[in-house]
């Protein structure tokens, strides 16, 4: 067995978890804290033959798991949302030491999220009732059936949040699961195989296996035996995984970047929009659904940027552990890098620099909240995803030319839209995005559909719409005459 972790005196797994056992490897990769660079420990990395003996395990398991109903499967999902709530302090401190997520934000919204997201879909796969259709030939019974082995693909950023989201449905359909978590932030992960473990999940329904996404994860997915991909990550990744999701023929469901637009309609509350404007600093900039572009009209974009600068001076900036912090470090240097990289080249291109645009004196891996404008629509910063604490502002003059920038890049994942309810309602009717806020961000809802358009992404999640992905639907049709065979037939 490998080493076990102590982070923050939470003792953690680095092994993967196979058919209800810890499995070691013959080799291990380091993993480094956010925070301050500190090595954690050294994490299992994901050979060939370990793939291949979850998938096993994942595939033997299924029988069994699909046979239950889903209230004997609710009461095993009610058990692993409690353990992970046993848990709770230990999941917070992990998450916050690998990926530098907040505490305070892993205590209030990440971890109860989590929970819910296992107990929510055990829940609702309880409506999923065969469904009649009757017609004057026949009775149909159309049916939702476990579509069997899923591999699950998350990234660094919300890695308990996102696991969760898509074991919940996936488990409560009836499917058995192999997840391969982010290689920068595992931790939160093996956690939850000791809850499966815990709550008596048989051994094989949830396996994990840690490891680098070209190797271990293109194995994963690549495995015949695999029925379903669910993944949210990056678009490069994206299609490299759609390509073989197209060889095999497997329904994939992607979750993927964004550059949404934050729109400032003229008859916007300006202080309100901004104060909301600054949220787009949240975890460092690294979140996917944050509304990146600001299109703001142009006759209130100079109190618009005072208001949003006034905002953005504010924000606390600091070790994600401590109470007061409200923008922790970036996840690793090549991500440090990355972003740097992008503002650099904004500013050499003729960007202005509103505030920000350097490397926070806190540490190396801090970033200072970042606006720039004097951007062109088609620039590079405008059109692609930085992931991390840099936003752009262009201007408007008219609702038809915020439209256009707003659909103006190949992204189409969310938006936020302030301005008065009706006009910014209108206004957000037009966006090509999966969804978009009006004088709001981040209102979710398990029930209701999440997922992006263009390059962010193919599918939805949420709701029924889980449970379409996550199982196969079938029409068992009972002719309501005896039925004569002919070849004449239709
Ligand atoms: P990434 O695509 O580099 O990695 C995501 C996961 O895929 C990791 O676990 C990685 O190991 C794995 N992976 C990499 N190559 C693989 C391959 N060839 N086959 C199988 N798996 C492979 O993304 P990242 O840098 O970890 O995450 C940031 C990206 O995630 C951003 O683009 C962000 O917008 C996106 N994201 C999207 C959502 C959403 O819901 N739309 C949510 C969070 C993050």
């Amino acid at each position: 067995m490998g080493k076990l972790l102590s982070v923050a005196d939470i003792s953690v797994s680095p092994d993967h978890y196979i058919d209800g056992q810890r499995v070691s490897s013959t080799r291990y990769f380091d993993l480094h804290s956010p925070i301050d660079q500190r090595l954690l420990g050294q994490i299992a990395e994901g050979l060939d033959e370990h793939v291949d003996q979850a998938v096993s395990a994942a595939k033997a398991a299924f029988p069994a798991w699909s046979a239950l109903s889903a209230a004997d499967r609710k009461v095993f999902l009610d058990r692993l949302a409690e353990e992970i709530g046993k848990r709770a302090d230990a999941f917070c401190q992990l998450e916050s030491n690998d990926a530098g997520v907040l505490l305070s934000r892993m205590s209030h919204g990440v971890v109860p999220r989590a929970m819910l997201n296992i107990t929510h879909f055990a829940e609702h796969a309880l409506s999923l009732q065969d469904r009649p259709i009757d017609t004057a030939q026949a009775h149909h019974i159309v049916r939702h059936d476990p579509a069997g082995v899923t591999a699950i693909i998350t990234p660094w950023n919300a890695p308990l949040m996102l696991g969760t989201w898509k074991l919940g449905p996936a488990l409560a359909a009836g499917n058995t699961v192999v997840i391969k978590p982010p290689e920068w932030a595992p931790l939160t992960m093996s956690l939850l195989a000791d809850c499966a473990d815990a709550a008596g999940l048989p051994p094989g329904v949830l396996n994990i296996v840690q490891g680098y996404g070209a190797t271990t994860g293109n194995r994963l997915v690549s495995d015949p035996r695999i029925a379903r991909i669910s993944f949210t990550g990056s678009v490069p990744t994206a299609q490299k995984i759609a390509q073989v999701a197209g060889a095999n023929l497997v329904p994939v469901s992607l979750e993927l970047g964004g550059k949404s637009p934050f729109i400032v309609l003229a008859d916007a509350h300006i202080d309100k929009a901004a104060a909301t404007g600054a949220l787009m600093y949240r975890n460092a900039g690294q979140v996917c659904l944050a509304g990146t572009r600001f299109l703001v009209h142009s006759s209130i974009a100079e109190r618009f940027v005072e208001a949003m600068r006034g905002y953005a001076d504010g924000l606390r900036i600091g070790d994600p552990r401590e109470p007061e912090t409200e923008i922790g470090p970036i996840i690793h240097p090549r991500q440090v890098e990355r972003v740097s990289g992008f503002v650099d080249r904004a500013i050499a291109d003729g960007a202005k620099l509103l505030w920000g645009g350097k490397q926070h004196p806190f540490g190396a891996q801090y970033y200072s909240p970042t606006m720039l404008t004097n951007v062109s629509q088609d620039s590079e910063i405008v059109q692609n995803e930085v992931f991390g604490p840099v936003l752009t502002l262009q201007t408007f003059e008219t609702d038809d030319e915020a439209v256009e920038l707003a659909n103006g890049t190949n992204y189409g994942l969310g938006g936020v839209c302030y301005g008065d309810e009706g006009h910014a309602t209108e206004v957000a009717k037009r966006m090509e995005t999966g969804f978009i806020w009006v004088n709001s961000f981040g209102i979710r809802d398990l029930d209701a559909p999440f997922g992006g358009i263009k390059h962010s992404g193919i599918g939805r999640e949420g709701g029924d719409w889980s449970f379409e992905f996550f199982c196969n639907i079938k029409d068992v049709v009972v002719p309501k005459k005896p039925f004569e065979a002919s070849f004449s037939q239709r």
